[in-house]
């Protein structure tokens, strides 16, 4: 049996994702930029595609701009807001528990003379508002806090934290703008862009069952962003580049999938990763649930495994069919703890027993079942095999 339970790194496409987008890699083929029809056919869907996305976060069409992932658009956002308005400020606040797309671009921000303050998060992973409003001062031009965490899952008080930014603005910091990462929300629980008050919104096609390589940077009516790809004049002049068409197509098609089963996706998901959160926890003393339990997308569990090895864990369980993840990311042969766990102050072997299960549109019971079936001899099997005070010992890189 195969088993995926790693939809927070990537998800399978729907079957009516791929079949949206076939004829744009060969009939409808055209350039969304051309005059003829070929063209205007092509920029006809890339136009339905932008309202099913804006449909889907209750945004304006033209709020949307299409691009080539959660990356770029994290990227776009704080470059974008950074250069734009360098001359009110050089200080940009977001949290330790980010996804390397906003810290990774914080930091070469830094390089560059801005200042960035990077918000601690409380045990359960969700920072604190009362801090974000000490941290802003009149030089500050952007926050960026993720809506869902992609390896914990929880989310964050965005609604409040643009409360902040809104008597901000009030007192005549009007040059402050918020961002959000959604990659990790979008399509798991309900977004609505009126609600959530922020100015700019990353997402990213592969984690709701639709294609790689395709994203989307909501801008609100008004936001201004410096340019980071310089060409032709796509996308209202904000993202140069040839239109990614079938991509287009297919992250539209994946939104109204998603827009139409969000209420019936969540409640099923949510169910089956409860059930396997209670299985695991009433067969394994001693496991921990990472992150708020309340405050979280109802597709993940991040566990901590006391006196196992995660990495060892997850390879018996690929032995098996069955793929999850770990909060450790391999970077040139060495094990790097993860970030997240460690902005939660998990212990060492807190952090080195962890898995990330998290479940899709497609998980079946019959693989929640398998699961907790494997990791039962599983678990037991490594327990014996490697006591915790000797895991130092196999796993130098963490000591
Ligand atoms: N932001 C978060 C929270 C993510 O989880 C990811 C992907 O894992 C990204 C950004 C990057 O998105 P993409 O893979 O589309 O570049």
């Amino acid at each position: 049996m195969k088993v995926y339970l790693d939809n927070s790194a990537t998800t399978p496409m729907s079957p009516e994702v791929i079949e949206a987008m076939l004829p744009y890699f060969s009939d409808e083929m055209g350039n969304a930029q051309s005059v003829h029809s070929f063209g205007q056919r092509a920029k006809a869907a890339v136009e339905k595609a932008r309202r099913e996305v804006a449909a889907l976060i209750n945004a304006a069409p033209a709020e949307i701009v299409f691009l080539s992932g959660g990356t770029e658009a994290d990227n776009f956002a704080i470059r974008g807001i950074a250069e734009a308005y360098r001359d009110h400020g050089q200080h940009i606040i977001t949290s330790k528990i980010e996804h390397p797309a906003v810290l990774a671009t914080c930091e070469a921000l830094e390089e560059a003379g801005y200042r960035v303050t990077y918000l601690p998060v409380s045990r359960n992973g969700i920072v604190n508002i009362e801090k974000i409003q000490q941290a802003i001062t009149d030089r500050t031009i952007l926050i960026s806090v993720m809506l869902a965490n992609n390896e914990i899952g929880t989310l964050q008080p965005i609604q409040e934290i643009a409360g902040v930014v809104k008597k901000a603005r009030e007192r005549g910091l009007d040059h402050l703008h918020f961002h959000t990462d959604a990659v990790q929300a979008v399509g798991k629980v309900p977004v609505d862009l009126n609600e959530l008050g922020v100015d700019l919104l990353s997402l990213s096609g592969h984690k709701i069952h639709g294609p790689k390589g395709i994203g989307v940077l909501y801008v609100r009516k008004g936001t201004r962003l410096a340019k980071q790809l310089f060409g032709g004049h796509h996308e209202r002049d904000r993202r140069a580049g040839t239109e990614n068409v079938p991509g287009i197509v297919g992250l539209g098609r994946a939104a109204e999938l998603a827009h139409k089963h969000l209420d019936e996706r969540i409640h099923r998901i949510r169910t089956l990763r409860d059930y396997l959160e209670r299985e695991i926890i009433s067969r394994f003393p001693g496991v921990r649930v990472n992150g708020d339990k309340e405050q979280r997308v109802p597709n993940v569990s991040n566990l901590s495994f006391n006196a196992i090895d995660g990495e060892s864990l997850l390879i018996a369980l690929d032995l098996k069919g069955i793929a999850v993840s770990t909060g450790s990311a391999c970077a040139s042969g060495s094990i790097e703890p993860s970030h997240v766990l460690q902005a939660l102050g998990l212990t060492r072997e807190e952090v080195r027993g962890s898995l990330r299960f998290s479940l899709g549109a497609y998980t079946r019971r019959e693989e929640i079942d398998y699961t907790v079936s494997v990791l039962a001899e599983t678990v037991t099997r490594l327990r014996e095999m490697s006591p915790s005070d000797e895991l130092d010992t196999l796993n130098p890189a963490l000591s």
